[in-house]
């Protein structure tokens, strides 16, 4: 069985500002990470691997600085990575960053299931994992928190409102995997220390997937950022309450009463 797992990197969240020239994230002097619910749809990649065998294949579509990201994954315990990089990549919003993504699907082949992250923690759009079924023309579930494979199908639990539904579909499938459905594993120190010396990134560029060249990057996108906004970080009000346990409870009384007006 081969799946095929789509990983972003994103700057840590409390470090996103937004270049206002641009209208685009300003990255540089941000820590980055890998996308948490990608790390869960890695995971979850490896526990079907120990179940049913195959290989995990890593995809991410990003400038150079993704590699250590990559390599983390494949301590992890993924088989190969691969990075889509390329200048006439940059500026892709949801379209070309999904028919990008699913061209190199395609290239690479021979899939079961393709899992991604729930949404990115900086766009935030959740719009990448349908688009790359679109274009693929195969199934997908969405906010999924658990999948069995039994021969040909995929059971999944997915998420709503208040509960979750049990769903069927064939392979190949396309998932996007809930933030926490589980704990994603630390990388194996032996494993590590090979992956980032000796592992071999396969990097694919725009003419390597023979892709549109109209369709991709600031050119194929469709919307463009027209205004940002950055909210101001609520002030937070301090007081130190100090007394004995027995005072302290009754001033904490008193003033969650005032904030209340009761
Ligand atoms: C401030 C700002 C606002 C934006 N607003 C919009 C907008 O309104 N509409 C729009 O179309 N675009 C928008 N974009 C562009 C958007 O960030 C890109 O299209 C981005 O490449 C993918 O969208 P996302 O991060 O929302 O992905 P999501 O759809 O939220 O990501 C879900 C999953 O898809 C996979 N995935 C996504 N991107 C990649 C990747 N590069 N490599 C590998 N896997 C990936 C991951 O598994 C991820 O967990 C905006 C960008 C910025 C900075």
């Amino acid at each position: 069985m081969r799946t095929i797992v789509c990983m972003k990197v994103v700057p840590k969240t409390e470090d996103v500002r937004f270049d206002q020239q641009t209208r685009t994230l300003d990255r540089s002097g941000a820590e980055n990470e890998i996308n948490q619910p990608d790390k869960s749809a890695l995971e979850m990649a490896l526990q079907l691997k120990e179940g049913h065998g195959g290989d995990v294949v890593l995809l991410s579509m990003g400038p150079s600085f993704f590699e250590p990201y990559l390599r983390l994954g494949i301590a992890m315990g993924a088989d190969n990575a691969i990075l889509l990089s390329d200048r006439a990549f940059a500026g892709a919003d949801t379209y070309p960053t999904s028919y990008t993504i699913a061209t190199a699907i395609r290239k690479i082949g021979n899939f079961d299931l393709v899992l991604c992250g729930e949404e990115s923690s900086d766009a935030s759009t959740g719009q990448v994992p349908p688009g790359i079924a679109e274009w693929l023309d195969i199934p997908q579930v969405t906010y999924l928190s658990q999948l069995n494979i039994e021969g040909s199908m995929a059971r999944a639990k997915r998420t709503v409102k208040g509960g979750y539904e049990i769903v069927e579909a064939p392979l190949p499938l396309l998932a996007s995997v809930e933030l926490g459905c589980n704990s994603p594993r630390f990388p194996d120190f032996r494993r590590k220390r090979w992956a980032e010396k000796e592992f071999k990134i396969t990097v694919w560029t725009a003419a390597d997937m023979g892709v549109n060249p109209d369709k991709i990057g600031s050119k194929g996108s469709h919307t463009t950022v027209d205004e940002l906004v950055e909210l101001p970080r609520p002030s937070r009000r301090m007081q130190r309450i100090t007394g004995s346990p027995e005072e302290e409870a009754v001033l904490i009384v008193q003033k969650i009463k005032e904030a209340f007006g009761s």
